[in-house]
């Protein structure tokens, strides 16, 4: 029998509708100057103006005029596009004042932009993992996908340690030859789980079996530090991570990854990485905004502040009612329902009742039976905001099934 292709391909995605996890997005339309609010596309036509509680814009930069304003001028001046790669005619100025920003950001001799975060894992970690002969690599159980698929295209060894347990790591890296050059992997926030790595403990680690360290910051970068560093910087350890990835996606309210490090660690990535080298860079318009936003929260401490606060008063209100979120140290607040189809009745009753936008979180971006949403309180929300949506929440605890029976 022939292949019916169209026929194979709808049994696949009958599966996943099965098991709850098909995936249906959201249009939104956001407004500037009126984030979190945004307005919502509804399949059958209609809008509504809701409250978005899942977006990762936690200190709304991607609406700050200083952040519109570099775009614009970046437009202006430059045009559309950056017209190459970066070795052909695409690096322009401001994709170098940008990396001396990144650079200064973390104290570290040299800085490299990429398309994304996830291209900047991917890209730095299969490069160094490829370069170290015989090299084994130290992964967390829990680190993104884009790690995942870094180490992976590196072609090495690999040994995974239970998430943010020093033990197990050491345990593992007892193991290993140690003439075998090592590299650990890790995330200072864990973004779906909301709580933080033990990053000096790993670098005391790092360094007593002589393994380099590469930490992701994508939820850190501008949140924590004095200066927007990152939890590194936070806890005083910028200096003993070899390679600091971040994004401009997050925090910073616009797009794009970067690593940072000694300037050989960051040449050889710059100059191996295939998915560095074989693309466009980016435009000038979104580099200048990204680097008007890393500037900022260099300085700027009020947004920090303001999403402290409202993340405090979050917890303390979840934490009054008695909802189990997973108690991270991070602005992360994860509330577990387990079992994707509850969670999904869960966020669609917040949209069509409430006009709160939280979007269900399903496998594969976390394990099967943990499904969870995953609430942001930002520095854009007003503290009757925080408090409308502890109420709500209280409600559907009380009144609703779905939260209550994955209890
Ligand atoms: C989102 C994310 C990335 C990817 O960053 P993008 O800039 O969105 O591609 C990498 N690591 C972690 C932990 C993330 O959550």
């Amino acid at each position: 029998m022939t292949m019916n292709y169209t026929e194979h391909f709808e049994t696949r995605l009958r599966d996943i509708k099965e098991e709850g996890r098909y995936r249906i997005f959201a249009t939104l339309e956001r407004i500037v100057g009126r984030f979190p609010q945004a307005i919502y596309h509804a399949p059958d036509g209609s809008k509504k103006e809701v409250t978005i509680w899942c977006s990762n814009d936690y200190l709304g930069m991607g609406q700050h005029p200083k952040v519109l304003a570099a775009a614009h001028e970046a437009l202006e001046n430059s045009g559309a596009g950056a017209g190459g790669t970066r070795n052909i005619s695409g690096t322009t100025r401001y994709h170098v004042e940008l990396e001396e920003s990144l650079a200064d950001l973390h104290q570290k001799e040299s800085a490299l932009v990429f398309s994304s975060g996830y291209v900047a894992n991917e890209g730095a970690l299969s490069t160094l993992g490829k370069l170290l002969p015989d090299c084994m690599i130290l992964s967390d159980s829990l680190n993104h996908a884009s790690m995942i698929h870094g180490i992976k295209d590196s072609k090495q060894e690999k040994l995974i340690y239970r998430h943010n347990d020093v033990e197990h790591l050491e345990d593992l890296l007892k193991s290993i030859d140690p003439k075998r050059p090592k590299i650990i992997a890790f995330e200072s926030v864990y973004s779906m789980e909301g709580d933080i790595a033990p990053i000096k403990e790993i670098c005391d680690l790092a360094e007593k079996y002589n393994a380099l360290t590469y930490l992701d910051e994508v939820h850190g970068v501008g949140l924590y530090g004095p200066r927007g560093g990152g939890v590194a910087e936070e806890c005083d350890q910028l200096d003993r991570v070899d390679m600091i990835e971040g994004t401009f996606g997050k925090a910073y309210g616009c797009m794009g990854g970067f690593i940072t490090g000694k300037a050989a660690l960051v040449d050889a990535v710059r100059s191996f990485a295939a998915s560095f080298i074989f693309t466009t860079s980016l435009p000038p318009s979104v580099l200048a905004s990204a680097r008007a936003s890393v500037e900022h929260l260099k300085v700027s401490d009020v947004e920090r502040q303001k999403m402290r606060n409202n993340v405090k008063q979050f917890k303390s209100r979840l934490t009054g009612s008695g909802l189990p979120f997973m108690q991270g140290e991070s602005h992360i607040v994860p509330l577990v329902v387990g079992e994707p189809n509850c969670c999904k009745e869960v966020s669609d009753i917040l949209m069509r009742d409430y006009d709160i936008y939280v979007q269900p979180i399903n496998y594969p971006t976390v394990p099967k039976g943990t499904e969870r949403l995953r609430l942001t309180a930002s520095a854009a929300h007003s503290i009757d905001d925080v408090n409308h949506m502890a109420d709500v929440l209280q409600d559907l605890w009380e009144s609703h099934h779905a939260l209550r029976a994955a209890a």
